[in-house]
């Protein structure tokens, strides 16, 4: 069901001065930048190999990412698989005993389709599913 790594997901107090440090670690200029409203996140996406890096800061203190931090240091917030239908991911997973947060998928950043998968289903790693357009 899962392809592949798609990304992983950092979260981040300050995207800039993150973003500099991953150019610096990736050697990588280039990068995505985007604001997602569902969200109210700032992404800075960077490409590495066949996956991505994705840096997330909040916006506001409602943004998940802010209240993730509230509670964490800034790292690791997700890790998102890329799947070919994750409508039909969602139902196999569900009926699994998966606990899910989003039951239907939603648009996350690049326009993708994205579900979240709780982390006490998955141990203790929150998880995305990305399905590209
Ligand atoms: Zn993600």
């Amino acid at each position: 069901m899962l392809k592949k790594i798609h990304h992983i997901g950092i979260a981040v107090k300050d995207i800039k001065a993150a973003a500099e440090k991953y150019v610096a670690i990736t050697g990588i200029m280039h990068y995505e930048t985007e604001y997602v409203e569902g969200q109210d996140v700032d992404v800075a996406m960077f490409e590495v190999g066949e996956s991505r890096i994705e840096l997330l800061q909040g916006r506001s203190e409602n943004s998940p990412i802010s209240k993730f931090l509230e509670k964490n240091r800034e790292g690791l917030h997700h890790v998102a698989y890329e799947v070919e239908d994750i409508d039909k991911a969602l139902v196999e997973l569900k009926a699994q005993g998966f606990t899910l947060i989003d039951e239907t998928a939603r648009i996350g950043a690049g326009g993708m389709k994205i579900a979240f998968i709780h982390p006490k289903s998955t141990s203790g790693v929150l998880t995305e599913l990305s399905q590209v357009k």
